[in-house]
């Protein structure tokens, strides 16, 4: 009997593979990753002294479209749970399929989070995957209908668990029992939750502007929008200028003061005089000195390079321009 897991690196998905491998079950565990949630590196260990395969799905465009536009609305931030958890469930159902598996499990908790562990979205969820009776959240199994695997006998229902709410307690007692210690905390990291991030995706989305590489863009730096068509990133120390740098790509401009010590700039998009000349007043303001004038060398893609003599920027202008704003 095989069945399929997902697994984010937060304790409670990786309870709900211990359980299922202590029913003597294999299990496929598979890690999404994104541009807004990365690889948890310690997870692979931790499947794999749980006995189970792990494997990555890495997903790029497509799950772009799921933020862009999700059917199920937004949660806090713009984090569109209820349409990333189908989406991943749809995958698992087809790796499910592949794999010869029964059934898909996840490490949900009835009540935990807002709006996407409610019982109601929990069911919808599950409809909408294509996995009706065949989705089982062990963690809360004894809180729900019971499911196929259930029924069948697949699983043993009286060893899965009642676990519903916010409360951790259950879980670090399970964890010790297991042996899992390493996981991350509830939110696992993902970019979409944090309002900073979710501000600067926004930007993005409002300017038609939404592309894997613009996001990559969004994890660094200082963010000022110009005009509709154009942007600046500055980065905030060495490790993000040489990141901007490696980021650069054919239209973009790079604007750093001349004798090379202070901020990297990385301008995007089409960009008149004013906001060539504005962009360097904002490398000055962040460069360290107090003179009149800073010389900011202005290079495009095409390696041509300028020298403009430039006041710093004003902070209420700056202010102005600040992606979020405050
Ligand atoms: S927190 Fe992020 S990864 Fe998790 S369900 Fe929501 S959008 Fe998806």
């Amino acid at each position: 009997m095989k069945a399929v897991g997902l697994v984010s690196g937060g304790l409670d998905s990786s309870i709900a593979v211990a359980l299922i491998r202590s029913q003597g079950i294999e299990v496929v565990a598979l890690h999404f990753t994104s541009p807004f949630f990365g690889r948890k590196a310690f997870l692979e260990g931790v499947m794999k002294r749980l006995g189970a395969e792990f494997r990555e799905v890495q997903v790029g465009e497509e799950y772009l479209e799921i933020v862009r536009n999700p059917r199920f609305g937004y949660g806090k931030n713009l984090n569109p749970c209820i349409d990333c958890k189908i989406f991943m469930l749809r995958k698992a159902k087809a790796i499910m399929e592949e794999e010869g598996a029964k059934f898909v499990f996840t490490g949900e908790v009835v009540g935990q989070r807002p709006k996407s562990q409610m019982r109601d979205t929990l069911r919808l969820i599950e409809k909408e995957s294509g996995l009706s009776g065949l989705l089982l959240r062990p963690l809360s199994a004894k809180l729900l209908p019971p499911t196929i695997p259930e029924l069948e006998g697949w699983v043993r229902r009286e060893d899965l668990l009642g676990i519903a709410g916010r409360g951790r307690k259950a879980q670090f007692e399970l964890a010790e029992r297991f042996g899992i210690e390493e996981y991350t905390s509830p939110a696992g990291g993902c970019l979409l939750t944090d309002p900073i991030f979710s501000k600067r995706l926004k930007d993005l989305l409002d300017h038609d502007a939404f592309t894997l590489e613009n996001v990559e863009l969004l994890k660094l730096g200082r963010h000022f929008r110009f005009t509709p068509w154009y942007k600046l990133v500055v980065g905030r120390n060495e490790g993000e200028n040489r990141a901007l740098l490696r980021l650069a790509r054919e239209g973009d401009f790079l604007f750093f003061p001349q004798g090379g010590k202070g901020p990297l700039g990385l301008g995007r998009g089409t960009a008149g005089p004013e906001d060539i000349e504005r962009s360097a007043q904002v490398i000055a303001f962040y460069t360290k000195n107090d003179a009149e004038k800073t010389a900011v060398i202005v290079r495009d893609f095409s390696g041509t390079s300028r020298v403009l003599e430039v006041p710093k920027c004003q902070e209420n202008v700056l202010e102005s321009l600040r992606i979020p704003k405050g």
